[in-house]
């Protein structure tokens, strides 16, 4: 135990670290995108991002459809619309600068019945609005870009992408080292102290001290947020999405990315079907309750986490007003025929041989009190800290653009902080 300072607020089994000016808490794709600007913006500061897990990328990062999003669906105006149309075009910049396989393949959001064609609508005005080069298509267009899909109408989006995530971070990783950054990983954040100077964070490898932190926890944000003294306005409610692939020999029915009209009400985009970078056809993701933070099999049950869940009033107002939602994704979750059936709302000749299961990702989705889902991206700033509150999908799209917004939301009058970055302008 330390004497002193931090002595009667926290035991210290290890040494403190040496000190740094960042610390960023998680290697997922947003800390390391904020490492990398962060490296960029002040050369001489030191800087390192702590992961918990012993590899990077290891949570949504790792699991998520590989889709390098146009921004169409987003409110105009909102971060959601501006971070990801631009993040559309630096993460395809990034790509191409660096060698990473990608391809701007674009997509296809059809209507299959009736009802949808009012939202296919909204949805195209929408795409205007937000500045993007949509287009409209009817039936025979739309198969001619997809032969095997039917549908009433559509939207092309040509902007829209395919890239392998894990490979984005690899270089973003390789870049923030050549800066003369440093990244730890089996190191989880388990206690934060304020300090004049910054923040003391213990870890279960040894406590870090530094002038400024960031909070990218994905699933974890508002643990660790509430860790550091901050009250999250809303917490995160664990949505796994479950996939299947096509077999080899069916891949011929997607050329590239299908997906249907989403209902408006969610911020999940309905079960699609997506050509991988890796030539592979994954069709979903669903979104059912997660009954782990970290759970990707059905069986997986974290009784802590559960509890949180259940003893949170936003979550019973949510479950109240999509109840039917809700059951009808638990079903899908459950039956192969019923997630079959989905599919063959786009593509008829789908059959449940078709398709074999696959990984599955959960989305760390920010609830309010009173039921409402946070639709925005959200950011918390404290005195020397900054939480990512809510950085669900298209965050791996935005990524770059939000690393560089929350270098610039930095405080310039922290004075401290300036006195350590001085000359790193
Ligand atoms: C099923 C699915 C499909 C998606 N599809 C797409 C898509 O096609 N396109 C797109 O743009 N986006 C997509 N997304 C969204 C995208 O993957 C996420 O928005 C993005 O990966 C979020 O990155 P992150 O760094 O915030 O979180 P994460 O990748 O979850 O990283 C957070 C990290 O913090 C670590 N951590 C947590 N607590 C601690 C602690 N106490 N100490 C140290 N480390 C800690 C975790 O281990 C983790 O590695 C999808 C997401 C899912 C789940």
């Amino acid at each position: 135990m330390l004497p002193g300072r931090y002595g009667r607020k926290f035991e210290f089994q290890r040494l403190i670290k040496l000190m740094y000016d960042f610390v960023i808490i998680g290697g997922g794709i947003v800390g390391l995108s904020t490492g990398m600007a962060l490296g960029k913006r002040y050369p001489q500061a030191r800087i390192a991002v702590l992961e918990k897990e012993s590899r990077l990328a290891a949570h949504q990062t790792g699991h998520n459809s590989g889709v390098i999003h146009s921004g169409i669906y987003y409110k105009p105006g909102s971060f959601k619309a501006k971070f990801t149309r631009q993040g559309n075009r630096s993460m395809v910049e990034f790509c191409r600068e660096h060698g990473i396989a990608h391809e701007v393949c674009g997509k296809v959001i059809v209507a299959t019945s009736e009802k949808e064609l009012p939202l296919l609508k909204n949805l195209y005005k929408r795409g205007l609005e937000n500045g993007l080069n949509v287009s409209k298509i009817n039936a025979q267009e739309v198969k001619e870009i997809e032969p095997h899909l039917r549908c009433l109408a559509g939207i092309r989006v040509p902007t829209a992408g395919i890239v392998d995530f894990r490979q984005v971070c690899q270089k973003y990783t390789e870049l923030i080292k050549s800066q003369g950054g440093e990244i730890w990983l089996n190191t989880k954040v388990e206690k934060i102290l304020e300090t004049r100077n910054g923040q003391v964070l213990e870890t279960n490898n040894g406590t870090f001290e530094t002038r400024f932190a960031i909070n990218c926890a994905g699933l974890h944000s508002d643990r660790v947020a509430k860790l550091g003294g901050i009250n999250p306005p809303a917490k995160i409610v664990p949505f796994r999405g479950e996939y299947y692939e096509l077999k080899p020999e069916k891949r011929y029915l997607v050329k590239n990315l299908i997906y249907p009209v989403p209902n408006p009400a969610f911020p999940f985009l309905g079960v699609h079907f997506t050509r991988m970078i890796d030539g592979s056809v994954h069709a979903g993701p669903n979104a059912v309750l997660s009954l782990k933070r970290e759970g990707y099999k059905k069986t997986d049950f974290d009784l802590g986490d559960f509890a949180e869940v259940i003893a949170y009033p936003g979550f019973w107002k949510l479950a109240a007003k999509h109840a039917n939602e809700g059951i009808q994704e638990i079903i899908r979750s459950f039956s192969k025929a019923a997630f079959v059936h989905s599919l063959q709302q786009l593509i008829p000749e789908v059959q449940a041989d078709d398709i074999v299961p696959t990984h599955a990702g959960v989305r760390a989705q920010a609830l309010k009190n009173d039921g409402k889902l946070v639709d925005d991206f959200l950011i918390v700033k404290g005195q020397s800290s900054m939480h990512v509150c809510n950085a669900p999908s298209p965050a791996a799209t935005a990524s770059l653009e939000i690393g560089k917004a929350i270098v610039e939301q930095i405080p310039p009058d922290q004075s401290h902080l300036q006195a350590a970055l001085r000359g790193s302008t």
